[in-house]
């Protein structure tokens, strides 16, 4: 039986794949330190004698008994929020915690898979953006902490790998939303949905005109999936193409809430917010067979009911 490590796992993308490793027979160890993991994201897996939950911050020296085939690392705070309340957090996870992580996967022989982002390619000048765009990134801005340990945690996985000659793997994640993600996250998914349900309005950071690109969970962890079984090593850019202004995107929220919330402008929460972000997903296409299939308006809906329930049910967060 394969043995995996997921950092974050915890987390929203990361509890996802757990999920997903656990369906395909894997037996999995999640990390968290729950700064923004939370354990409601795995309550459903405890029983699961294939499932092990520590709670630990990654940014130590990780002791993990048995060996392991995998180590996917995916513990880092991602929402631009968290830029200004978490960010000396945010740059420790992403560069001590990807050297704990990898010193781990050297230790056990096992493949390396890095979470990545398309922040890496910063206010991208070049759009839609491919793996081989170097990026426009403000390494003392907001954005920096993550953008940037972000940039680091690659070139550090690319160094044990020629280094040491582990197995590596580096995907790029674009705009990605779902069921489990926080409430109160402070990304533009879980406010615009949320406010929409509870009649608040919807507040749209600047003139709404800047666009993003986004991809539903599922999608993603297919792609995770695929990168994480190929001989590719990557960069590879998962995500959606389908590009939407934030204006736009706040419309569709509250049609398909039927919300009758308005449409406030705010100021921005970043100066360096990326006026647009789009992938190019030829590589993922080509070398994965992989494309997205779940359209805006489906995963959307996926989203807005789990987010109804949480707030039926009481939940801030
Ligand atoms: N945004 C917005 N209103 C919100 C939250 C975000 O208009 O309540 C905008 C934000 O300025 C950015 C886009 O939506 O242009 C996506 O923001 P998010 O925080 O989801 O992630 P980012 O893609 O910036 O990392």
């Amino acid at each position: 039986m394969p043995r995996a490590l997921v950092t974050g796992g915890a987390g929203f993308l990361g509890s996802h794949l757990c999920d997903r490793l656990l369906a395909e027979g894997f037996e999995v160890v999640a990390m968290d330190n729950l700064i923004t993991g939370s354990t409601d994201n795995i309550a459903h897996l405890i029983d699961n004698p294939r499932f092990r939950f520590i709670k630990y911050d990654v940014t130590e020296y990780i002791y993990l008994d048995g060996p392991l085939d995998f180590v996917f690392h995916l513990a880092s705070p991602a929402s631009p929020a968290d830029f200004t309340t978490k960010p000396i957090q945010i740059s420790k996870v992403n560069s001590l915690g990807t050297h704990r992580a990898l010193g781990v996967a050297r230790a056990k022989n096992a493949t390396f898979f890095l979470a990545s982002t398309s922040e890496i390619y910063g206010d991208p000048l070049v759009h839609p953006q491919t793996e081989e765009y170097l990026g426009n990134v403000n390494c003392i801005g907001i954005r920096g902490v993550y953008d940037e340990a972000k940039r680091f945690a690659e070139s550090m996985t690319m160094a044990y790998h020629r280094t040491h000659g582990i197995n590596v793997k580096i995907v790029r994640i674009f705009n990605t939303y779902g069921p489990r993600m926080r409430l109160d996250d402070g990304r533009v998914v879980p406010n615009f949905i949320g406010q929409a349900l509870r009649g608040e309005p919807i507040t749209v950071y600047g003139d709404g005109s800047q666009t993003r690109s986004f991809c539903y969970c599922s999608d993603l962890i297919e792609g995770f999936y695929r990168l994480a079984l190929s001989q590719e090593t990557g960069p590879i850019n998962i995500g959606n193409p389908t590009e939407r202004t934030i204006l736009e995107f706040a419309q569709e929220i509250k049609r398909l809430t039927n919300s009758r919330s308005e449409i406030v402008f705010k100021p921005l929460l970043t100066p360096d917010d990326p006026r647009q972000r789009r992938p190019d997903i030829t590589k993922a296409r080509t070398l994965l067979g992989w494309e997205p299939k779940v359209s805006l308006e489906e995963g959307l809906r996926q989203t807005i009911a789990y987010f109804q329930k949480r707030i039926e049910a009481g939940y801030r967060r």
